[in-house]
């Protein structure tokens, strides 16, 4: 069941490691249809996973599909989407830039007009919630910037990132650990400003309102 959820899971599950957003058999995916979502089994490494590996569960956790374990995070991938229904993919990493602001305890500030475009605010961060807590997906669902492309840095831990497709999700995670490098190496280097709130809900509404013409072309 689910073959082309399975395989969209699958196809952003291949690009983390390639793109350097996880290490070892840390990370996970998922994505959701209609009432049951596919997620990454734990434990698993990226290069023996296959789509059939992939873990159907229930909106409430019962497996009904798969004979690998369902990820540790399950609980906090189920929580996202019982409580924004509009959410169709998560993303989890440790990426590595994402995480040093995530271990400051700081957000990520709009420095880049990449960052107001996707999510219209600086990338917030939770408070602690051990690893594999339902906990942190009550806090994305509270604190995560909203829209279509969604962020929560989870504090001394990594990153969760959501949108309407795995495909999304993973986009809001590779953007993420891009304007974290950024962020980090421009505060290094000097003083760098901050867009205005303004501008930032200007260049958000814009990117929103032309997303559907400009497809993924990020100006
Ligand atoms: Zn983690």
């Amino acid at each position: 069941m689910l073959e082309e959820l399975k395989h969209s899971v699958y196809r952003a599950l291949i690009a983390l490691p390639r793109s350097g957003l996880v290490q070892g058999t840390s990370g996970n995916v998922s994505g959701r249809g209609g009432d049951y979502v596919v997620i990454k089994p734990s434990g698993v490494e990226y290069d023996s996973l296959s789509p059939d590996d992939l873990v159907v569960v229930d909106l409430s956790g019962r497996v009904i599909e798969g004979v690998l374990k369902p990820s540790v995070d399950t609980s906090a991938h189920l929580h996202i989407y019982r409580s924004v229904p509009e959410i169709g993919g998560v993303v989890h990493t440790h990426s590595t830039y994402a995480t040093v602001y995530a271990v400051l305890g700081r957000s990520i500030p709009v420095y880049l007009t990449e960052i107001a475009d996707l999510f219209g605010g600086p990338i917030p961060v939770s408070s602690y919630v051990p690893p594999g807590d339902e906990e942190i997906g009550k806090e994305f669902a509270e604190k995560a910037c909203p829209g279509r492309f969604q962020a929560l840095l989870m504090r001394n831990h990594g990153v969760f990132t959501a949108g309407k497709t795995p495909k999304d999700a993973l986009t809001a995670a590779l953007i993420v650990e891009h304007s974290a490098r950024i962020a980090y190496l421009a505060e290094d280097a000097g003083n760098p400003a901050v867009l205005q709130e303004e501008e930032v809900r200007k260049l958000h509404e814009r990117y929103r309102e032309g997303y559907g013409q400009r497809s993924d072309e990020k100006g």
